[in-house]
Formats: C-alpha cells, sequence, structure tokens
C-alpha cells in the first residue's frame, strides 16, 4: 500500500519518516487508485477495505471502522462514526499515519490538533509503542487533554490561533526529525478517511448515494469520501460519485466563500468563536483540492448558524443521539436543505455523519 508521495510541481518520493512536504513547499498527493471490489477481505474493520500489504496495522489496528449506518426518515442516513474507539471518525486516518510511521522505522510522532485528531494519534502511538507529542491551541477541551494525556503523549499547549499551534508543531519536527502524523499534510491520512464511503456504499446494498452531507474545516472527511468514491468510479464499479454538500459554520467559512464567489482557493478568514470548532479551520491548506472535490461531485457548500447547530444537536439527543457540539453541523444542514425544498436531498440515499461523541465536548 505504500506508494510514492506526489507534489504538483512534478517531483515525487518515496515515503521516509521525516517527509512531510515538498521541496518546493508543496502539498504531497498519493495517486488515485481503483477500488477493489467487492473486497476480498472479510475482516470486521475499515482494514477489510484496504490493501494493506506493507504497513503492520495488525500491531496497531482497535477494530476502527464498520460504523452503524441508522436508517431515519425520508431516505435520511446516519453513519455513527462516533462509536469508533476514541471517540471520532479520525481514528480511520489516526491508524494508517501511525502505522505508516511504524512501516518507516520513526522513532517519534507529532501531531498537531484541535483535539479529535490528537487524541486518535495518541492513542495509536501507545497502542503502536511510539512516543507522541500532541500540539494543541490553548482553550482545548479539558476532556480531550485529559484523553491525549491518558494514552501518556505529551502535551504542548500553545497561545495563539490553530494555525499557530500548526506552526510549533512544524518547528518541533524540523528540529527533532519526528514523523509528522499530520492530519492536513499527510495524504495517508485519506486512505484512511477514504473507508468512510467504501462502508457506506456496501452497507446501502451497492447504492450510490444521492448526496453526502459533510462537515468540511479541514476537510479530512470530505476528501476521504471523495476519494473513496472516485476509486469505486476508477474501478468501473459505478459511473458517478454522490454529490457532496459541505458544511461550514457561518463563523469560520472560507471555503463557502470561496466557492459563492467561483474562486478555487479560499482566503483565510478571521474565525468567530462557534460551537462547532472542530472546523473553524481559518486557512485550510488543502482548501483548493476541497472546492475542487465539491465542484467535481456537482456539490455545493452549505453554512450554518450557531442556533441551527444547537437545534440539530437537540433535535439528535431526542433521537437517542449524543453528539459534540461540531458532529451536529452535518444534520443542521440537512434540515435546512429539507425545510428550503432543495433538490440536494432528493433523489435517493442521503448520507450524514455523526462525527464526535457529545462525552468529548457539550455545548
Ligand atoms: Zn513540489
Amino acid at each position: 500500500m505504500i506508494s510514492p508521495y506526489e507534489c504538483r510541481c512534478g517531483e515525487s518520493y518515496a515515503p521516509t519518516a521525516g517527509r512531510w512536504r515538498c521541496d518546493c513547499g508543496g502539498l504531497l498527493d498519493l495517486p488515485l487508485g481503483a477500488a477493489e471490489w467487492p473486497p476480498r477481505s472479510g475482516i470486521r474493520s475499515m482494514w477489510r477495505f484496504l490493501d494493506a500489504g506493507d504497513l503492520p496495522w495488525r500491531d496497531v489496528t482497535l477494530g476502527e471502522g464498520d460504523t452503524p449506518l441508522v436508517e431515519e426518515e425520508d431516505g435520511l442516513h446516519l453513519k455513527v462514526e462516533y462509536a469508533s474507539p476514541t471517540g471520532s471518525f479520525k481514528d480511520r486516518g489516526a491508524v494508517v499515519l501511525v502505522a505508516l510511521a511504524r512501516a518507516l522505522g520513526a522513532s517519534r510522532l507529532v501531531a498537531d490538533s484541535s483535539g479529535n485528531a490528537g487524541t486518535a494519534v495518541a492513542a495509536y502511538a501507545a497502542r503502536a509503542g511510539l512516543p507522541a507529542e500532541i500540539f494543541v491551541p490553548a482553550g482545548t477541551s479539558e476532556k480531550k487533554l485529559h484523553q491525549i494525556r491518558g494514552h501518556g503523549a505529551g502535551v504542548t499547549v500553545v497561545e495563539g490561533s490553530r494555525e499557530d499551534t500548526a506552526a510549533a508543531a512544524i518547528a518541533r519536527v524540523e528540529e527533532t526529525g519526528a514523523f509528522y502524523a499530520s492530519h492536513v499534510y499527510n495524504p495517508y491520512f485519506h486512505e484512511g478517511t477514504k473507508t468512510y464511503a467504501l462502508e457506506i456504499f456496501e452497507q446501502l446494498g451497492g447504492v450510490v448515494p444521492a448526496t453526502l452531507v459533510l462537515p468540511a474545516g479541514n476537510g479530512t472527511l470530505v476528501l476521504g469520501a471523495h476519494r473513496g468514491f472516485e476509486e469505486l468510479r476508477a474501478a468501473g464499479v459505478i459511473d458517478r460519485v454522490p454529490r457532496i454538500v459541505a458544511v461550514q459554520s457561518e463563523l469560520c467559512a472560507p471555503l463557502a466563500a470561496a466557492w459563492a464567489v467561483g474562486r478555487d482557493e479560499p482566503d483565510p478568514v478571521k474565525p468567530g468563536h462557534t460551537l462547532a470548532e472542530g472546523i473553524a479551520i481559518a486557512d485550510p491548506a488543502r482548501g483548493s483540492r476541497i472546492l475542487a472535490a465539491v465542484g467535481d461531485s456537482d456539490g455545493t457548500f452549505v453554512t450554518v448558524g450557531e442556533d441551527e447547530i444547537a437545534e440539530a444537536h437537540a433535535a439528535l439527543a431526542a433521537r437517542g443521539l449524543w453528539v459534540e457540539p461540531t458532529g451536529a453541523v452535518s444534520y443542521a444542514a440537512v434540515r435546512r436543505l429539507r425545510a428550503e425544498g432543495s433538490p440536494f436531498v432528493t433523489g435517493g440515499p442521503v448520507v450524514a455523519p455523526l462525527c464526535g461523541s457529545g462525552l468529548k465536548a457539550s455545548l
């Protein structure tokens, strides 16, 4: 499964523990594969969908993936990603990064996160026996810090923005040569999140959903889910990918703003304080790729307000589903689109994720 990293400048690199961007400064991507369908493996985890040949994933796995798909009214299906081992969908990407780090002989990991990715990397690093240091912005929920420390990782709190936190992590990577377990920079994270798509396709009995409604901050789920369906399309299993409705908070919506005026790169914004802290990314590094994925899918962007997030959170709780506030944004968007009679929520199954557990952070 270990493929070369590629940069848009034309350079490519065999992955090494210290490589996290191109010498030109560009982001690294992976070549698109073709999905093997139906999957041959009977493993009951996301690894059933990955060609994991050269990754020591069995030493690291906690059984991630294989999350429930719960049918609601009117063709809506909710994918219960908070039923993941550390309580969020980030486990799908984190386990791949940590297995890759082991395969490449890394001796330590560094990551930066506003919460869920950091807790996931800390858990899988513990599992792999690798020391980890997680950089978090000041104000990160105590429950998440407690979880990261509980797994034995070091926590470095950075006064400043989410971007300042990433800069501090990168400085540590450069000074120590640690493996940068970044859900933004390392494209192997999307190899994990693409299994979200493959599971849905299988759980729906081989039906392509009409629409995937997905939260968008750094875009790890948008890019992964789109990649999963692209690889099914590349294999000739399906002839169209689902429309992607990407959801941002009204108080931090650089991608939606770019989409609205037809730009293919976002401009950084000054974020407000939103309940959806997990997607409050002012300057998403993979912004152009996220916009391109949504465009390729014939999708769109939606922004939701604080009241809508709180109402969606309460409505989910009233249905037995307990998510962290960020985990309610996709459902908030579905409710809005339905109220507007939007064509984006008609024409077949609509699938939205419940990304993080309500036990991690509350309203
Ligand atoms: Zn380059």
